[in-house]
């Protein structure tokens, strides 16, 4: 099995990054940075999805560990000082995995270019200075006119992320949907929207054709995008997954509620 290390750069990572090392060392497993079977994240959600795009190619042959330095995350299964108990569940791997859904977003632009990216959380298309104005489809089909600050559009793991904020719902991983949510939508006597989160089926796509203006803002996860006047977006569910070495079980509503509620501790 070849395993690499991805970590952050905080003080607690790359301690715990040190000692992994020396266990799988010491385990004979082969390190191998570059085509990695295995890749072990140490840090947090965002170390994560940082190694999910650095590791973008090779999502059909990749399993992602996550070690979280602080609490536990949503793509984080262990805490750094579990680190031994890791390298023995690596040891006695036997393939198992889960995958979870992506995002493909497809920009076309006015001047005939276009720009494909991969998300794990979601994409965000926004506009900073002033009101965001675009159709939105769904299925080809027009739904409704937008004004507001901007549309994300999530995965199910996004989907207690940045989605949340929105005021969208927390999507169990193993729907196969996506969903959109408005951030701060113009409503009154002229403008209207759905105003409520929306969950599309498995073989629906969205499109946005916003206003031809040039000062539109796309995010992809953590990425930042300053595209040129955008044609239309369009956002699917990708044909790649992530897949996750997975050990050890936590449901994902126990996970829901260690984060955000926190009752049970
Ligand atoms: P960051 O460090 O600012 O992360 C923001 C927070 O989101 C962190 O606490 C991180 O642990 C958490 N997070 C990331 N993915 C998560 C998930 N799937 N479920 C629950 N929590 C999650 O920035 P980053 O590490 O570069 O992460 C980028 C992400 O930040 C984006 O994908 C977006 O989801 C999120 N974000 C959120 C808001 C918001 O909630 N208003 C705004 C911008 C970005």
């Amino acid at each position: 099995m070849r395993v690499t290390v991805f970590h952050n750069s905080i003080p607690a990572s790359i301690t715990a990054a040190q000692k992994l090392i020396k266990l799988l060392k010491n385990g004979h497993f082969e390190l191998d940075e570059r085509h990695p079977d295995v890749v072990i994240t140490i840090g947090g959600d965002g170390t994560l999805l940082s190694a999910f795009h650095r590791y973008a190619d090779q999502l059909d042959t990749i399993r992602f560990i996550g070690v979280h330095t602080g609490h536990l995350g949503f793509y984080t299964d262990w805490r750094d000082f579990e680190i031994e108990d890791l390298v023995i569940a690596l040891k006695e791997d036997s393939g198992q995995s889960v995958s979870y859904p992506l995002l493909d977003v497809r920009a076309m632009y006015a001047d005939a270019t276009s720009a494909h990216y991969l998300a794990l959380n979601e994409s965000t298309l926004k506009r900073l200075n002033g009101t965001m104005r675009t159709e939105v489809y769904i299925k080809g089909d027009f739904f409704e006119s937008f004004r507001g600050d901007g549309l994300c559009v999530s995965t199910p793991t996004g989907s207690t992320a940045y989605s949340k904020s929105n005021g969208g719902a927390v999507m169990h991983p193993r729907l196969d949907a996506l969903q959109v949510t408005e951030i701060a939508s113009i409503n009154n006597r002229v403008f209207r929207t759905l105003s409520s989160p929306i969950i599309t089926a498995p073989d629906e796509w969205v499109t946005l054709e916003p206003t031809g203006r040039d000062d539109y803002v796309m995010t992809v996860d953590q990425f930042v995008i300053n595209p040129p006047t955008i044609k239309q977006i369009r956002y699917k569910i990708a044909k790649e997954r992530i897949h996750f070495a997975r050990y050890r079980h936590m449901h994902f509503w126990d996970r829901v509620e260690d984060a955000f509620i926190g009752a049970k501790h």
